[in-house]
């Protein structure tokens, strides 16, 4: 195998790249050099020639970026908030989407002091776990996945960013969480109807994790099973702040009221898609005014 000038690697990989419908294979294919080397991709130029170890670390990316795995799987890591996470198969890669959740935290919490004690159900990587954290210095969570990577990927994010001594993780269903009370509950629990997987993204259908994705036949399955504890995990004055997909704020407000929960406010996410819906008890709801939605 010869030592490639990157141009012409570049250029080959590139068309594999578009062969195989990434959408931006130039600016992708500069992406994994720059992995394979360890160096900024603005530090690389064209006339450079790759040692053969590193021309087979691009190589094996370029195959793994064309059998469309995701690009944060790739490089370990993914950015959320302000907070650069590690991910890996088996994982929900985090989405921007999902930071709408901690924008309705902070606007349901606007004090950072509060020593919140806050609930993550099905935290993945712990992204809005260990963001919260980040944002309440005084807070406490319980973070609850069923996953063993999910739980393995959170405590090693945990303990990087030093936040190990604040988070307990539980492996577990929903209903496995402590018995405590909590002042906010989050949750970006799995949505996607099943018959709509065959019409995702083949990074997302073929290389995320389908627990972390699909909610049965109408996608709402998840949050039938997840309400009832969460209802009975709320403080009284507490918030849920349920991710939801798109469309299904109607039918995720008419499960609320069976478990005595009222709607206080639905936020959009950057696409205007309403994303972030937070709820509280409906007792609580009549001495409060409400929230314009
Ligand atoms: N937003 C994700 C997607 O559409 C789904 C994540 C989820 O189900 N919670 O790929």
């Amino acid at each position: 195998m010869t030592n490639g000038h990157l141009a012409a690697l570049l250029r080959a990989a590139a068309a594999r790249l578009r062969e195989a419908g990434v959408e931006e294979p130039r600016r992708e294919a500069r992406l994994l050099l720059a992995l394979a080397t360890g160096s900024p991709a603005a530090a690389l130029h064209a006339t450079d020639t790759l040692a053969p170890a590193t021309a087979e670390r691009f190589r094996h990316l370029v195959r793994r970026r064309v059998a469309r795995e995701p690009m944060a799987y790739l490089r370990g890591r993914a950015g959320f908030w302000d907070l650069e996470l590690t991910v890996g198969p088996g994982v929900l890669v985090p989405r921007p989407e999902t930071e709408t959740l901690v924008e309705a935290a902070l606007a349901a919490f606007p004090d950072p002091t509060a020593g919140l004690t806050i609930l993550d159900l099905g935290t993945g990587s712990g992204c809005l776990a260990l963001t919260l954290l980040r944002l309440y210095p005084n807070a406490r969570a319980v973070a609850v996945d069923v996953a063993a990577a999910a739980i393995a990927c959170c405590a090693d994010n945990a303990a990087r960013l030093g936040l190990g001594g604040r988070v307990e993780l539980v492996r577990g269903d929903w209903v496995d969480t402590p018995l405590d009370r909590f002042d906010l509950i989050v949750s970006n629990p799995p949505y996607v109807a099943d018959r709509e997987l065959e019409a995702l993204q083949p990074e997302v259908r073929d290389h995320e994790p389908h627990l972390a994705l699909l909610g049965g036949p109408d996608g709402l399955d998840a949050y039938r099973a997840l309400l009832p504890v969460a209802a009975r995990r709320l403080a009284s004055a507490g918030r849920i702040i349920l991710e939801l997909g798109a469309g299904q704020a109607d039918a995720v407000t008419g499960l609320l009221d069976a478990h005595g929960l009222v709607r206080d406010a639905l936020r959009p996410d950057l696409a205007g898609t309403p994303r972030a819906l937070s709820a509280r008890r409906a007792a609580a709801a009549s001495t409060l005014h409400p929230i314009a939605c």
